[in-house]
């Protein structure tokens, strides 16, 4: 049975959604978007969602949809007519189409374009991966200095994921100046001793949705946080590594460059973490 997805006020079965070619996410990658979990058919951190979606649209001078106020319940609709139980959102905007292809912006007549459609994955809180852990590879990190916008611009993690899985692992690790930035998808973190270290925030990293409702659940839970940059060496001599994301939630890392982090197993700080976070983001959705 086909999805039924969102487009620009609409909603229409998968194949029924069309754009155009002179679409300037197609043409140029000028566009934002936005992943949200859900979890008991509710909503996970849709709020931080939408105030980061905002954020991304403004920093590019790119128009607000018109029922940008409208988006919970156009998730929700979404979330009930393909009867999601676990799974995901996606939505992306982008600066709509004039009809040809040109460098410069469209004036404000040309109207974004607004897409949403469901990713159903029942199972998606009881990953076994997450009992595996993570194998992770470091790369050079070659992406856009706007990291902390989230622009549809993936060719570059894409190449990364890809890197991973010819390298026989989950995922890859981005370097920059001898320090990791972020995963190709999710942001990064170490723990040594009672310490749980993730890079601060700035233009070089995504501002993570779970990145921010997991490090505030940690402080609440008294374990200490450090916002630092940390290099590959670091981890590799970590008691602990783990990554975060919308569709991930927390996931333990067991092996960076062929190096076993710690014992080589998820560690008790990052599972401790996921059932904190999946247990407060379940009762908080909407
Ligand atoms: N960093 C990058 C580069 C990402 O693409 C993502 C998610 O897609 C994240 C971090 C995690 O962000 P969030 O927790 O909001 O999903």
């Amino acid at each position: 049975m086909s999805r039924i997805v969102y487009l620009n006020g609409d909603y229409l079965p998968e194949e029924e959604a069309k754009i155009s070619i002179f679409d300037r996410s197609f043409l140029m990658a000028d566009g934002v978007y936005e992943v949200t979990s859900v979890l008991d058919g509710k909503l996970i951190d849709f709020a931080g969602h939408a105030k980061r979606l905002e954020r991304s649209l403004a920093e590019l001078d790119m128009q607000k949809p018109d029922n940008f106020d409208d988006l919970l319940e156009i998730h929700r609709e979404l979330v009930r007519r393909n009867d999601i139980n676990e799974g995901m959102i996606y939505l992306q905007v982008s600066r709509g189409s004039a009809g040809d292809r040109d460098f410069v912006y469209p004036d404000a007549s040309v109207k974004p374009t607004l897409v949403l459609f469901t990713q159903n994955k029942p199972g998606l809180a009881d990953n076994p991966k997450a009992r595996e852990g993570f194998k992770i590879i470091s790369i050079e990190d070659q992406r856009w200095g706007r990291r902390d916008i989230k622009t549809t611009q993936l060719l570059y993690p894409s190449m990364g994921k890809m890197m991973a899985k010819a390298a026989g692992c989950d995922d890859a690790w981005l370097v920059e100046d001898g320090h990791v930035t972020e995963g190709t998808s999710n942001n990064a973190y170490i723990v040594k001793g009672d310490t749980i270290i993730t890079r601060h925030l700035s233009n070089d990293i995504l501002h993570g949705i779970t990145r921010a409702a997991v490090l505030r659940f940690a402080r609440e839970a008294q374990m200490k946080v450090e916002e630092r940059a940390f290099t590959i060496e670091e981890a590799q001599q970590a008691d602990e590594a783990f990554v975060t994301s919308a569709s991930t939630f927390v996931m333990p890392v067991v092996e960076i460059d062929g190096a076993a982090i710690g014992s080589g197993t998820p560690g008790p700080v990052a599972g401790r973490l996921r059932d904190i976070y999946l247990e407060e983001s379940r009762k908080a959705a909407v």
